[in-house]
C-alpha cells in the first residue's frame, strides 16, 4: 500500500490539519556548518531537516527528538570521512583541561561527576555533546495539550527500583542523589470502570507483567478471522484465541519457561539462536518464534533467528515480578541528577519535582572559570595523543560547534559515545581495539509517542494496552497508556476524557539476514524514510484498531514525536558476550581503553541500560583520575 494518502484519507486521518505541520518546509537555509568547513558535502536543507525529524513537543526537548537531522548528517559525515584534514591543523585553541567527555548520556556524566568525586572539583572538566541538550537515550518528550503538561520517554523508559542497602550500582545512584524509592500514582476515579496499567512502557509486552496489565489482543485475516478484540489472552490459558492448540501449549509452556539460570547454561545459549533454541532446543511450535518476534526485535535488535538466545531467554520474566517503573519522562531525571550533582544551578530546584520538570538553565553549563562545562551542539570529531606511545603526554580532541572546529588538550578523555562512532573518532587506537570494534554492530530502534485528547476508545474498550499481529503494511506491535508517577505541582487526572500520551515501542529486525546486515538494512531502511511516512501510518494504524470503537484521529490525536534511534541495541549475536573458540568476548577489549583514553559507554555491559551506564562512565571517569 502506498504510504501517500489521497484527498479523501487524508482529511479522515487528520493529515489537514494538527499541530505536527505547523513549523514545517518553512524555507531552504542551507546548513551553515558545512559552508564553514569547505565540506564536499551535499548542502543540508532546513526543510530535509524538518521532513526528517518532524515535530519533536515543546520545552527544552523539542529540538532533540532522538537522532535529528543535524546529528545524523555530522555522524554520516564522519564515518564517510568527509571531514577536511587540512582543516584539523587549524581548529581553533579551546582550553587545555583535565579531563574531556566525549558524549552528555547517562556515562558521559557519570563520567565527569565520579571523575570529581575521585580528584576533587579542583581538576577542569569539559563535557561535549551533539545535541542541543543532555541525557542521550534518556532524554523526555514534552507536550502541552489542552492546558495539560505531559511528559513522554523518548527511548530509555523504565528501572527496577533498587533495594536500599542492596549495594548495587541503582541503589548507590538513588542514595547518592536522594531519589525517592516511594511513589504516588495517578489516582483512578472508583465511579469508572476498574482498568489496570503499566507503570512503564514494557510491562505490558508478553513474557514481561503482562499478568498485571489489561491488555487487548487484535486478531484480524492473518489468523483466518474477522477482524477483532479480546483481552487479557493469557489469563484462561490462551482458550479464546485463534491459535492452534499445539501453538498455545507451546506458548503457556515458553511463559512458564522463566526464572535465572546459571552460568554454565548462560554460556551454552550463548553459543545458539534465539529461534534455534525455541524451536530445536525446546521443540516449540514456530507460533512461538512468531508470537515474539517483534519483542525479541526490540529488546535485542534483530529477529530470534540472529540474536542469541541468552538474550532471548532473559526477556521471559515470571509473572508475578513487581512491575517495573518509570518517571514521566522515563529515564531522563538520572542524566538531571547527575548534571544537578555537576553543576547544580543548571537544573534550578532542590526537589524531586523539578528533578523531572524544570527546565534547565543553559546559561549555567558552560560558564568561565567553572570546574566542570558544558559544551552543547559540539560535535567531537577527532581524538589523537600528542605523543602516541607515551604515557605523560596530552591528548587533542577536535569538536565542531556551530560550523567552527576547535581544538582542546587534555591530560585524559572518556569516550562515553557509542562503538559506531568511537571507532571513527579514535585517531590512534591499537589495530586489536579496532578489531573488536569491527565485531561491534547495532540496530536501530522507533518510539512514537502520540498525544491524545482524549482515549474513551481504549476504556470502551477495557484495556490500557494494545498488542497486534504485523501484516505486510501494519505499524508496530504494540502501545500503552501508563498510570503516571506524581509529582508536586504535577498531579494531572487520569481519566479516559482528558490528555494521555500513548507510546509506540519497536524494533525493525529483517528476518533471514545475519545479524549484523540486519542492522544495517534496518537502519538505511529507517533513516530514508520521511516522518510523514510514518505519521501516516501510525495514524492509519490507529485508525484500523480502534475506528471501530470511537476513535477520531482528526478529533482525537494532538501531537505525534517520533524518536529515531540509529543504534539503540548493540546486536549480541551467539558467541559475542562470550566469545568463541577461545577468543576473548569484544566487549572485554574495549573496556580496556588505551593511552589517556577511558572507554564507558553503557554498551560495554552487553545489553545497555542506565545502571551499566551509570557503572561504566563511574568506572571509565575513576580511570581518568587515576591517569593523574
Ligand atoms: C529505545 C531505547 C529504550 C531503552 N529502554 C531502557 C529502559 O527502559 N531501561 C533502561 O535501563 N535502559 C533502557 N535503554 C538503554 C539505556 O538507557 C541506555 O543504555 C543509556 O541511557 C545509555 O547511556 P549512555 O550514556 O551510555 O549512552 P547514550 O545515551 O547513547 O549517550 C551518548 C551521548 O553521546 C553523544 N555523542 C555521540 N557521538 C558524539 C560525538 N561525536 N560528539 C559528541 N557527542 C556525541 C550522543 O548524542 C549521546 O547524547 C534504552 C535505550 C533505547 C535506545
Amino acid at each position: 500500500m502506498s504510504y501517500m494518502p489521497d484527498e479523501n484519507e487524508r482529511r479522515q486521518l487528520g493529515l489537514d490539519t494538527g499541530i505536527t505541520r505547523r513549523d514545517f518546509v518553512n524555507g531552504s537555509l542551507v546548513s551553515a556548518g558545512g559552508a564553514l568547513l569547505g565540506l564536499s558535502v551535499p548542502l543540508v536543507s532546513r526543510a530535509a531537516a524538518d521532513t526528517f525529524t518532524g515535530y519533536g513537543g515543546v520545552g527544552d526537548y523539542a529540538k532533540a527528538n532522538g537522532n535529528t537531522w543535524p546529528v545524523v548528517q555530522a555522524a554520516h559525515r564522519l564515518r564517510d570521512g568527509q571531514y577536511d584534514a587540512a582543516a584539523f591543523a587549524h581548529a581553533k585553541p579551546a582550553g587545555d583541561f583535565d579531563l574531556i567527555v566525549v558524549g552528555g548520556g547517562i556515562a558521559g556524566l557519570s563520567a565527569a561527576y565520579y571523575f570529581a568525586k575521585a580528584a576533587g572539583n579542583g581538576p577542569r572538566k569539559l563535557l561535549l555533546e551533539n545535541h542541543s541538550i543532555l541525557g542521550g537515550e534518556a532524554r523526555q518528550n514534552e507536550f502541552s495539550v489542552d492546558g495539560v503538561r505531559l511528559l513522554g520517554p523518548q527511548g530509555s523508559n523504565d528501572f527496577g527500583i533498587p533495594a536500599a542497602g542492596s549495594g548495587s550500582t541503582a541503589d548507590a545512584f538513588f542514595s547518592e542523589f536522594g531519589i525517592p524509592r516511594e511513589y504516588t500514582w495517578q489516582k483512578w476515579d472508583a465511579q469508572l470502570k476498574p482498568l489496570r496499567f503499566a507503570h512503564d512502557n514494557y510491562s505490558n509486552m508478553d513474557g514481561f507483567q503482562e499478568s498485571q496489565v489489561d491488555v487487548g489482543y487484535f486478531f484480524g485475516p492473518e489468523w483466518g478471522q474477522a477482524p477483532g478484540w479480546q483481552r487479557n489472552i493469557w489469563s484462561n490459558g490462551l482458550k479464546d484465541t485463534p491459535l492452534t492448540p499445539a501453538a498455545r501449549r507451546d506458548l503457556l509452556r515458553w511463559r512458564a519457561n522463566n526464572g535465572p539460570v546459571g552460568d554454565a547454561e548462560d554460556r551454552y545459549l550463548d553459543t545458539l539462536t534465539y529461534k534455534d533454541y525455541l524451536e530445536n532446543v525446546r521443540g516449540y511450535d514456530p507460533a512461538v518464534t512468531r508470537f515474539v518476534e517483534p519483542i525479541v526485535g526490540l529488546l535485542s535488535g534483530v529477529s530470534a533467528d540472529a540474536a542469541s538466545a541468552r538474550l532471548g531467554r532473559q526477556l521471559v520474566e515470571p509473572t508475578d515480578r513487581p512491575m517495573a517503573v518509570s518517571f514521566p519522562g522515563g529515564n531522563a531525571p538520572f542524566p538531571r541528577a547527575l548534571l544537578r550533582g555537576l553543576v547544580p544551578d543548571a537544573l534550578p530546584g532542590t526537589d524531586f519535582s523539578s528533578l523531572m520538570y524544570a527546565p534547565l538553565n543553559f546559561g549555567a553549563l558552560d560558564r568561565d572559570g567553572q570546574a566542570t562545562r558544558i559544551r552543547l551542539n559540539a560535535t567531537v570529531l577527532r581524538v589523537e595523543h600528542q605523543h602516541p606511545g607515551q604515557g605523560d603526554g596530552r591528548v587533542e580532541v577536535t569538536y565542531e560547534q556551530g560550523g567552527t572546529l576547535f581544538k582542546a588538550k587534555t591530560r585524559s578523555v572518556v569516550m562515553a559515545s557509542g562503538g559506531w562512532i568511537n571507532k571513527h573518532i579514535l585517531a590512534d587506537m591499537p589495530e586489536d581495539l579496532r578489531t573488536a570494534y569491527q565485531q561491534f554492530s547495532y540496530a536501530p530502534a522507533l518510539i512514537v509517542n502520540v498525544a491524545l485528547r482524549q482515549w474513551r476508545f481504549l476504556y470502551d474498550l477495557g484495556v490500557t494496552a494494545c498488542r497486534w499481529f504485523d501484516d505486510a503494511d501494519g505499524f508496530g506491535y504494540c502501545c500503552n497508556l501508563r498510570q503516571n508517577m506524581l509529582s508536586e505541582g504535577h498531579d494531572a487526572a487520569l481519566h479516559p476524557d482528558r490528555p494521555a500520551v500513548l507510546s509506540f515501542y519497536m524494533g525493525l529486525p529483517i528476518p533471514g539476514l545475519p545479524a549484523a546486515e540486519q542492522g544495517a538494512a534496518s537502519r538505511a531502511r529507517f533513516f530514508a524514510t520521511p516522518y510523514m511516512e510514518y505519521e501516516v501510518r501510525v495514524r492509519r494504524q490507529m485508525a484500523h484498531l480502534f475506528g471501530p470503537h470511537g476513535f477520531n484521529p482528526k478529533r482525537d490525536i494532538a501531537a505525534i514525536v517520533l524518536n529515531r534511534w540509529g543504534h539503540a541495541r548493540l546486536i549480541e549475536p551467539p558467541g559475542f558476550h562470550y566469545g568463541v573458540a577461545g577468543k576473548p568476548s569484544p566487549l572485554e577489549r574495549v573496556r580496556q581503553g588505551y593511552g589517556r583514553v577511558a572507554i564507558g559507554h553503557s554498551e560495554l555491559n552487553g545489553a545497555q541500560h542506565w545502571g551499566s551506564a551509570v557503572e561504566y562512565g563511574r568506572k571509565a571517569g575513576e580511570r581518568a583520575a587515576a591517569m593523574g
